[in-house]
């Protein structure tokens, strides 16, 4: 028996279900689009409901059977009539649309159908986008494109507008506490563990098993102290020391190479506002009552606005640098309570 590679899905439920009745109901559209934050389980989504499309013997409802040669391969991640393509750095190659095309005009193998996952969407520049388009303009019946991105807006509109949307929302935090009790977290961890995972399973899992990025996390509470007790001046050095975080999340959020500098600086400000927002600084788990001293709730709350709105400025532009450094003069430009 090979080793299973898909990971238990947590959360998503509901979306899956709407999959698996236009399965079973024969209207399943061509494409989809699988929108959420990195993190929330679109990979382990799309790969469960791949395995529930190309299963042999599926039930009425359209669950996968677990059991028949086709459900053995996909547990695998060796099935030949599902095709993973994830860009390996900032833009999916033209080797990879070439061989998703060469894949797509194909009969499938075994199953039913044929999928074609294309993770990271938001990195596909107009080329690989018109590869996409030629492949749904005269798709076989058989063929199945799932596409995954953080939202709907990073995907080109000539994607967006030919793709079913599913979007995938975070998890309440008590799901991602059972999952953490399953890995025998330590509770008072699983909860700050849950706090900065902000509903994305997947990060929860990462900060569960790696302990250099539960080192980051530690580290992150420590830079809010700092940033607590900071003056104006300062600012600029706050914000090289958020940008070292980043780079640390990255190399340690076990995508290695894949991930981009953006998505680290995106997994630490996460973090930082996920900590404050489940207000874990009344306990000082992780430093932040220091903020929460000086700010008060109202500047906390702005503190999370300001991190959210950083987060999003990271994600979508590249100059990086120079959020960090307005999001730092903000926050320190807070008025201090008396
Ligand atoms: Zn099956």
């Amino acid at each position: 028996m090979p080793a299973e590679t898909v990971e238990p899905l947590i959360g998503h439920g509901e979306q899956l279900g709407v999959l698996r009745r236009l399965a079973a109901g024969g209207t399943l559209p061509h494409a989809f689009l699988i929108t959420g934050p990195d993190g929330v389980g679109k990979t382990t989504f799309a790969l469960l409901a791949a395995a529930d499309l190309a299963c042999l013997e599926p039930s009425p409802e359209g669950v996968a059977c677990g059991q028949c040669r086709s459900c053995q391969l996909s547990r695998a991640g060796t099935h030949p009539d599902i095709l993973r393509i994830t860009p390996p750095k900032e833009e999916t190659t033209i080797g990879q649309m070439r061989e998703m095309r060469a894949t797509a005009g194909l009969v499938p193998v075994l199953s039913p159908r044929r999928v074609i996952i294309i993770g990271r969407a938001e990195t596909l520049n107009d080329q690989a986008a018109n590869a996409i388009l030629k492949v749904l303009e005269d798709a076989p019946p058989a063929l199945v494109l799932m596409v995954l991105a953080p939202s709907r807006e990073t995907v080109l509109p000539t994607i967006r507008s030919r793709a079913l949307q599913i979007p995938l929302r975070p998890v309440p935090e008590g799901e991602i506490l059972r999952c953490l009790e399953r890995m025998s977290v330590a509770p008072q961890d699983a909860r700050v563990i849950a706090a900065a995972a902000g509903g994305c399973p997947g990060r929860a899992i990462s900060l569960a098993r790696r302990e250099d990025l539960r080192q980051v996390l530690s580290d992150a509470g420590d830079w809010l102290r700092c940033c607590a007790g900071a003056s104006l001046a300062e600012a600029l050095r706050l914000a090289a020391g958020l940008r070292e975080l980043g780079d640390r999340a990255r190399k340690a959020s076990g995508d290695g190479e894949d991930a981009t500098d953006r998505q680290g600086l995106a997994w630490v400000l996460d973090a930082l506002a996920g900590i404050l927002q489940a207000g874990l600084w009344q306990e000082d788990v992780t430093g932040g009552r220091e903020a929460m001293a000086r700010w008060g709730p109202c500047g906390v709350a702005r503190f999370i606005a300001e991190t959210n709105e950083a987060r999003r400025l990271v994600l979508s532009y590249a100059q990086a640098d120079l959020q960090l450094e307005r999001m730092l003069l903000r926050v320190l430009s807070l008025p201090v309570e008396k």
